[in-house]
């Protein structure tokens, strides 16, 4: 949720009076993090982190969401575990209202890291029981649930190597692509592995903040013999999102020491992060080139078959009755990554079930307009063909041109990939604007595209940026 969002597209809606201060803010960001807590990651991902707050006067919270369904549902479940986390926030508060906010536009979340548990992790308090170090896994993140397709394969391979072998076959493994694409997930099945096939190896699993955050409490408690042997008593040691461990000069040094130590005796350490080891800023050097000496493995963006995929493995799975064409439609909307996925499905069939009825094109825009409307943003093709252009720096009559020269060709087709990805145009309304070509030539540029952007960084990271550039 980004406040500066909210803002801008409250003017109108709200009187300036209703604008919440830093305060109100800050309290908002502990009454979520309560909320996270008490109702668990799922929950909380699909009904409360949406929510906007809008301020609070006279006793009464206001929040928003822009979809009705959402609002019902937080209104008739949550509501009074609302008001009592802001009671105790905040003793003047008397009501929390939530209303749906029509005709908002939301703006696409900015995936933030920083917020980013990827797994229900222990509180940071010291709770965990004797030298049980590491954080809890989920259970739901074994290989069997894992979808493998072009953009996951070399990871899920590693992985599976890795989970495998009772000697390293390479060490490390690295891990690493963008937010909400399986890391994780990739790193638990790894446990859960291992933790079957020998339940006498000493699997670590942690987040590079929990690494931290126990380095630091060494360092304050004097203890940091007894954290040194502890991570250096374990088989196999996996730390996630390492991205946040560099810059921190000492905990870095700390764990460059943990690492040769249990590389030099043969343990198996994994990593994941959301940059190669070459691009990890604020890394220092020799950190950096050791990461390198491993395997690693990047996990792209998905493409829409990996999408349907795993919709459908998620639909079987939960007992969800989605008609396939309900699939398509998600994997064509929704195509940010598999958390927004979920998220997508669990509201859907939470709906279904609250009310009995299957579920249509209907409910689905009824149920996510919010995130439909943010992912699709209403681009135009026309905006976009230009964008492209202007990346590519040819003319945009190009775009309806004949000319088959590479240069134009690719350019082309990355248009109409976008245009497929962000609009609600079919495959014919495509070719229509691309000088009139046929739907079949869209379909293979979609197709080819995406197989591109599994093979070659290059094109991919052109493609995120284009993107970028259009929704701003
Ligand atoms: P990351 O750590 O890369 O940010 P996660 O591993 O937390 O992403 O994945 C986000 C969600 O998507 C998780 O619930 C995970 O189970 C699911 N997920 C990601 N990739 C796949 C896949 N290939 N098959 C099935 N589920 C997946
Ligand atoms: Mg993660």
């Amino acid at each position: 949720m980004s406040w500066v969002d909210n803002k801008q597209n409250q003017t109108s809606q709200t009187p300036s009076s209703m604008q919440a201060d830093a305060h109100v803010l800050t309290k908002w960001t502990r009454v979520q993090d309560r909320l996270r807590a008490d109702l668990g990651d799922n929950i909380w991902r699909s009904w409360i982190k949406g929510l906007d707050i809008y301020g609070l006067e006279q006793g009464t919270v206001m929040l928003g969401s822009g979809s009705s369904f959402v609002t019902a549902r937080v209104n008739s479940q949550y509501a009074d575990r609302l008001r009592m986390y802001w009671q105790a926030e905040d003793a003047s508060v008397r009501d929390v209202k939530v209303n749906h906010k029509q005709h908002i536009p939301v703006m696409p979340e900015k995936p933030s890291l920083e917020t980013e548990p990827g797994i229900p992790s222990a509180p940071l308090v010291k709770s965990d029981s004797g030298d049980e170090l590491g954080g809890i896994l989920d259970q739901r993140m074994t290989f069997d649930n894992f979808i493998v397709g072009k953009p996951n394969e070399l990871a899920y391979a590693a992985a599976m190597r890795a989970a495998e072998s009772d000697v390293p076959s390479f060490n490390p493994l690295f891990l690493h692509g963008g937010v909400g694409l399986g890391k994780t997930h990739l790193m638990h099945a790894i446990a859960w592995h291992i933790r079957r096939r020998d339940p006498s190896r000493k699997v670590v699993y942690l987040s590079a903040e929990k690494f931290m955050y126990r380095f630091i409490r060494a360092l304050r408690y004097r203890d940091t013999m007894q954290f040194k042997e502890q991570f250096r008593s374990v088989d196999v040691l996996m730390v996630d999102d390492v991205q946040f461990i560099s810059g921190k000069d000492s905990t870095q040094e700390e764990f460059f020491h943990t690492f040769n130590a249990l590389i030099d005796q043969n343990r198996q350490i994994i990593l994941s992060a959301d940059k190669s080891p070459t691009n990890l800023n604020g890394m220092e050097e020799r950190l950096k080139s050791r990461l390198n000496w491993g395997m690693v493995a990047d996990i792209h963006p998905t493409t829409f078959e990996l999408r349907l995929g795993i919709l459908q493995a998620r639909a079987e799975l939960e007992k969800i009755d989605l008609p396939h064409k309900v699939m398509e439609y998600l994997a064509h909307k929704i195509t940010s990554n598999v958390r927004e996925l979920e998220g997508a499905l669990n509201r859907l069939s939470a709906y279904a079930s609250l009310f009995d009825v299957p579920i249509t094109i209907d409910t689905v825009h009824e149920v996510l307009s919010d995130l439909l409307r943010s992912s699709s943003a209403q681009i135009s093709i026309d905006a976009i063909q230009r964008e492209v252009a202007r990346y590519f720096n040819i003319r945009q009559t190009e775009m309806h041109s004949n000319r088959r020269s590479r240069n134009i060709v690719r350019p082309r087709q990355i248009a109409m990939y976008l245009a497929k990805n962000l609009t609600n145009c079919s495959y014919p309304q495509i070719g229509s604007r691309f000088g009139d070509r046929d739907h079949t030539t869209v379909m293979h540029a979609v197709r080819k595209i995406e197989d591109m952007m599994t093979e070659d960084r290059q094109m991919a990271d052109d493609v995120v940026m284009i993107r970028s550039l259009l929704s701003t």
